[in-house]
This record gives C-alpha cells, structure tokens and sequence, in this order.
C-alpha cells in the first residue's frame, strides 16, 4: 500500500482466538443485547468494532479473528495517513502481533526488533475490548499514536543501555565469570530503565494526549512509587528484586504519570518562555476551577501544593507548532538530556523539581557501594 508516496506493507502475526473467545472471559454473553446498547451509547468510534464484537458474541471466531485484523489494521493505517513521520523509510513494514488476552495489557512496541525499515507493535483486542466494555470509553488510536511514538523515540533518540548492555556481555564473555557482578549490573540497568521508562513513557502518553485530545496533561502524583522501586533496586540484588521492581513499575504507571508531568513541565516552560498565554482548568481534591488564563509565576504556585491537575487548552496555531517542536526535541533527548531540560524549566517556572540528576546519582552510586558492601560481608 502507498501512503504519503511511501511504500508501507502490513504484516500480520496472529495467535488463536479460539480458546479465549470459546470460554467468553469477558462475560458478555449473558446478556449480548446490552453490550451493544451499551456500545451505542458510548459513541465509540472504532472501525470495525461493533462487527468484531458481534464475532465475539456469537462465538464464531473466524468472524471475530477477521473483524479484529480489519480492525488494528485501519486504525493503524489511518495514524499512518495523519502522521507522515511515523513512516521512517521508503519501504516501511509495519508488523502487527495479535495476542488475545483477558489483561490489561493493550499495546506494545518492541524497540529492540523494530527499526527505520520496520516496527513492531503488539495488541491485545480482547484487552481493548475489555476497556469498552468496563470502562465505556477507549481511544484505540490513542493507543497506537502511543507505541509510534516510541517508535520515533528509538529510531532518532538514543540508546540509554549502551555501556550496561556492553558491560555485561564482556563480563558474560569472560572466563572467569562473576555471577553476583552480573546481579549488580542488572540492578544499575534497572536503575537507568527507570528513569529511561520515566522518558519514553512520559513523551509517549504526553504526545497521544495532547495529539487526540488536544490538552495538555499537567497531573501531579505522588512520586514515591520512583523513589521506592529505585529504594528496592539498590539495597537488595538477584533475579526476584528486579522482578519486582519492574511489576510495580509497571502495575503503578508510575513512569507515564510522572513522565508526562516531567514533559509537561518542560513544555510550559517553552511555552512562557515564548510569552504564550493559555487556558487552563483547574483541579485540587476533585474540586474544579472554571476555565481561565495562568501565568508562569501561578503555575508554580500551584504545581509546588500538595496535589493538583491541571489541564491546559490553548486557541491558536503558534502554540501548537511550539508543543510540536518540543516534543520533537525531546525525542533526540538522552535520558539523562530529558532530566537536565527538566530541571532548566523548573529553575526558570520556579519550581521545585521532583527527580533530579542528583537523584538519579544518589542511586545508581548507592546501588554500587551496597552491591560492594553485601559482597564483602559474603552476603552475595
Ligand atoms: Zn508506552
């Protein structure tokens, strides 16, 4: 298929539906004429959704399975048709694994096996399925606009595990191997996933947002889900430690909320910066404030209280072009680079910052001199 005179082929890897369909996971068929009323009135606008979930209902998953490739596959070409950039070659293979799965996990992109010629995404239509259904409302758009940009981030960012991936092959490499060394580097890898999660998440939901819902998400939250994860990560080594910080990781969507606010933050800072005004609404305990103009000195004020959203609309074409070419520039940015244009704002919107370079710091150094300490005692 040619789109934006660049040849784009879709490759389509699909697990069996058959099991998970077959057992109706998701409980729909008691009473199927009200999840389709329901669906209706969700004014959800997916193509191919009502039929797929029509598969689903009767139980016939050839129909489902069919419905749900159409699915994926038009979204996926009309993020393609709105987002030039996203092709990132002149032959462009867009691979798509279909898992079926009652989870929540909905969508993912594997940097490690995607590059300019080719990207790979996974989802999960039952997942999908099951926020509709649930929850009355999804974007799958929103989703992939998502996992593309992460796509953008690894093709034209760079690559936080460099010299951790090179150190641990070396040491995998060596004759004399030392086991509880490589339990060390895997914390310190974990360490910089972290803060590379806090990153490529935060720029990922701060750009679909702002990209589908056209807002720009200011949601303040407590930060200490980092700060325990990267607590865990340097006092205590071995396979089940990493394991479990990378769940709460994950379970918390602690890196999306406190990266989108990192890139938000940097956003509002070339925002004033440029002497853009902008609307906001304001939240504090789940009180809302009406819609109104805020200065830079105001934003601080408020963003160093306790707990508060904050969501910004903004009415002409500079202050877009602005938040475009911001997000842009934080693609090319290193992790550390993100934190460092972090920190700019905050000095600049006076803000007091919640992860610092010195945080970071403090932790990958505390993870060697406990991981040297525990050693010297024989503890590992
Ligand atoms: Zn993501």
């Amino acid at each position: 298929m040619i789109i934006h005179g660049k040849n784009v082929d879709f490759v389509i890897e699909k697990g069996d539906p058959s099991g998970i369909v077959g057992s109706d996971p998701l409980n729909l068929r008691k009473n199927p004429k009200r999840v389709l009323s329901q669906l209706k009135r969700t004014k959800i606008k997916i193509p191919y959704l009502q039929e797929c979930i029509g598969g689903y209902l009767n139980n016939d998953v050839g129909s489902f399975l069919d419905y749900c490739i159409k699915m994926v596959t038009q979204v996926f070409i009309e993020e393609l048709k709105e987002n030039p950039s996203f092709i990132t070659s002149n032959n462009f293979i867009v691979n798509i694994n279909l898992i079926f799965q009652n989870s929540t996990h909905l969508g993912k992109y594997f940097d490690k096996l995607s590059g300019l010629e080719k990207a790979l995404f996974r989802v999960n239509p039952i997942g999908i399925i099951r926020e509709i259904v649930f929850y009355g409302r999804f974007n799958l758009s929103e989703i992939i606009y998502h996992e593309f940009i992460h796509h953008l981030r690894n093709c034209y960012g760079k690559n936080a595990y460099q010299w951790i991936d090179k150190a641990i092959d070396q040491l995998a490499q060596q004759e004399q191997r030392d086991p509880s060394k490589i339990t060390y580097l895997i914390n310190a890898q974990c360490i910089i996933f972290v803060l590379d999660s806090v990153s490529n998440e935060g720029i990922a939901e701060f750009a679909a947002q702002y990209q589908k819902r056209k807002r720009i998400p200011f949601e303040k939250h407590i930060f200490a889900e980092i700060i325990f994860i990267l607590d865990l990560l340097c006092t205590d080594f071995g396979p089940e430690v990493t394991n479990k910080a990378t769940k709460i990781l994950e379970q918390s969507r602690a890196a999306y909320k406190i990266g989108s606010l990192i890139v938000a933050t940097i956003v509002l800072h070339k925002l004033f910066s440029n002497n853009k005004k902008f609307y906001a609404w304001l939240k504090i305990y789940g009180v809302w404030f009406g819609r109104r103009t805020y200065n830079a000195i105001e934003i601080g004020k408020f963003y160093n209280t306790k707990l508060f959203d904050l969501y910004f609309t903004y009415d002409d074409e500079e202050t877009d072009r602005i938040v475009e070419q911001t997000i842009a520039d934080i693609y090319g940015m290193s992790h550390l680079g993100f934190l460092k244009a972090y920190e700019e704002a905050c000095v600049n919107l006076k803000i007091k910052p919640f992860f610092t370079l010195q945080i970071y710091d403090f932790y990958k150094r505390e993870c060697w001199q406990n991981y040297q300490a525990l050693k010297r005692e024989g503890r590992i």
